[in-house]
């Protein structure tokens, strides 16, 4: 799909059911979106759509490029002739994350990016043009996508909002077995203090700030396994249905 010179395709492999929802999971860093969001989209046969990648594609080339991190303009012009694709593999495995042909998956979950991230996600221009790209990636349906800012600024009409929540302690206990499986070896109390610090500068930013929207429904995942969720949330679908 293109829109203008910024590029995101994605593949799925099973086809949507009868009823096509759009499907928004936000909250936090570290809650479990892209765990519970991919795994609802894959029972659905839906498309699955992690923003929270295309932020961080962004971050990667602002990195790679060596743009200055204060130069606003020029990281909203690289931005907008980015070609930023987001790939599901045929077998279920982990989505492909492209930027300009290069394969950034395992680049964009450092913690040097998630450093970076939410400055660079908080400057309006990259926002707008990412906003753009996911609407049009969400408008055929059958879809779930998550963020910070899906069910209150890109997909406010989604049929279904889950506000998903845990306790910054657990969150950063999951981010820490994250790196340590990709080969990093971070401390937890720096962990702790930087998943704390992401989630103030989310939700002060002045646009779309990371919020609850009023009609979604929260979901504090510190006592529940991803099954949990995942039937809790598949569940709520088939009231939708
Ligand atoms: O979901 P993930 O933790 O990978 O997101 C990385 C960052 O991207 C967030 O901390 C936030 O700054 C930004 N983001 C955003 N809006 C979204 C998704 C992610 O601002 N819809």
């Amino acid at each position: 799909m293109n829109s203008g010179d910024n590029e995101l395709t994605t593949i799925t492999t099973s086809s949507a059911s009868p009823k096509s929802l759009v499907i928004a999971i936000d909250g936090p860093a570290g809650a479990g979106k892209s765990t519970v969001a991919r795994r609802v989209a894959d029972a659905l046969g839906y498309l699955y759509i992690d923003t929270g990648a295309m932020y961080r594609a962004a971050t990667w080339l602002v990195l790679a490029q060596n743009v200055n991190t204060q130069d606003l303009e020029s990281i909203v012009k690289l931005v907008a002739a980015a070609s930023i694709e987001l790939k599901q593999s045929l077998d279920g495995g982990p989505q492909t994350v492209l930027v300009n042909g290069k394969d950034v998956s395992g680049e964009i979950r450092t913690q040097q990016i998630s450093r970076l991230v939410s400055p660079i996600s908080a400057i309006p221009g990259v926002r707008q043009h990412l906003v753009v790209a996911q609407q049009q990636l969400a408008a055929a349906g059958a879809v779930v996508m998550d963020g910070r800012d899906i069910g209150t600024v890109v997909l406010p009409k989604a049929d279904l909002k889950i506000f998903l929540t845990a306790s910054a302690e657990i969150r950063a206990g999951r981010r820490l077995k994250d790196l340590e499986a990709a080969g990093e070896r971070p401390d937890e109390a720096v962990l702790l203090h930087e998943i704390k610090e992401r989630d103030r500068l989310d939700s002060t930013r002045a646009v779309a700030p990371l919020r609850q929207a009023q009609d979604a429904i929260p979901l504090n995942t510190d006592n529940l396994t991803i099954d949990d969720v995942v039937s809790r949330i598949l569940n709520l679908c088939k009231r939708q249905a």
